[in-house]
């Protein structure tokens, strides 16, 4: 809890990681993963609340290193954040997960993808058209993605972000905000910013001190959510009885353990409900 904390803040990234021999040496590494085949994508499904029907799948990085082994996206994409290196990591993932999701629609016609964006991604003066240009030379429909950004990552430069965003959803490209309460989220945000969906932090299910405040907000949150016409993901769903909660309040989607970890899409579609 304590890490996570950190790491929305980048406290734990930067002073930990800037200038220590790890970081460096995953730096280093980092550099031809994707030529070493040692990146991967993994599939985590979103289901609707009501039906258990699943909606769309969640694309998340994963690096296996030969030595190193298994080297978790909360520590590597702060690496490659710094370095430069999340520009070719960010296409990567993108190609991919598009080239996997539209091979998936043989056995999946309505598969579709959420892909991360890093904040370091979306100051990119050209973003939006080259998730646009990516779409095209893949001839993918820009309606199988949807783009997850963070609220810190909008705040870098609001109105660039705005002019990314907007010329992604007239393309047809969606857009989620990603993480939403984990940090100083502002309601306000939600009102400003071109988006289809808020995906609400697994902060707000957790149990224990506070849990009756953070259940008041999760619902206020997502009624506000559903006037302004957003369409709502729970994240880091782990039972059933979070499940029923989410239903009750009106939630329309959750992404979590209890619904499936994250695993190779060709394993999922065999899965899929
Ligand atoms: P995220 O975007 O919030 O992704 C959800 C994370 O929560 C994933 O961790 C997922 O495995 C985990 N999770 C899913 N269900 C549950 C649950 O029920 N309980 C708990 N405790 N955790 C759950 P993962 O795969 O380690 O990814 C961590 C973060 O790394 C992601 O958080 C995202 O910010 C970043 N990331 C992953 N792939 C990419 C990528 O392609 N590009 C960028 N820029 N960031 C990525
Ligand atoms: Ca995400
Ligand atoms: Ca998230
Ligand atoms: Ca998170």
């Amino acid at each position: 809890h304590a890490i996570d904390q950190h790491e929305h803040l980048g406290i734990f990234n930067e002073t930990m990681l800037r200038r220590s021999q790890y970081g460096h040496t995953l730096e280093t590494q980092l550099q031809g993963a994707a030529q070493r085949q040692e990146l991967s994508l993994m599939y985590q499904p979103i289901s609707d609340v009501d039906t258990g029907r699943w909606i769309a799948v969640e694309a998340l990085l994963r690096w296996q290193h030969p030595q190193l082994g298994a080297v978790p996206p909360s520590t590597f994409i702060p690496v490659a954040e710094r370095s430069g290196q999340i520009y070719q990591l960010g296409d990567w993932a993108l190609q991919t997960a598009l080239r996997e999701t539209q091979a998936a629609r043989a056995l999946w016609p309505e598969a579709h993808v959420n892909v991360n964006v890093s904040p370091v991604q979306l100051l990119m003066p050209d973003y939006a058209e080259r998730v646009l240009q990516t779409l095209a030379d893949l001839q993918v429909p820009p309606q199988l993605l949807t783009v997850e950004v963070t609220e810190s990552s909008v705040m870098q430069d609001v109105d660039l972000a705005c002019r990314h965003l907007r010329k992604l959803r007239d393309a047809g490209v969606r857009v989620a905000l990603d993480d939403f309460g984990s940090g100083h989220s502002s309601l306000s945000l939600l009102t400003e910013l071109p988006l289809d969906t808020v995906k609400l932090d697994r902060s707000f299910l957790r149990e224990g001190a506070q849990a009756t405040a953070r259940g008041a907000l999760l619902r206020n949150t997502i009624r506000l959510a559903r006037d302004l016409h957003l369409s709502t993901v729970a994240e880091g769903v782990e039972d059933a009885a979070m499940l029923a909660r989410l239903s009750d309040l009106g939630c329309d989607y959750a992404q979590g353990y209890h619904i499936s970890r994250p695993d190779h899409l060709e394993d999922l579609l065999s899965l899929r409900r």
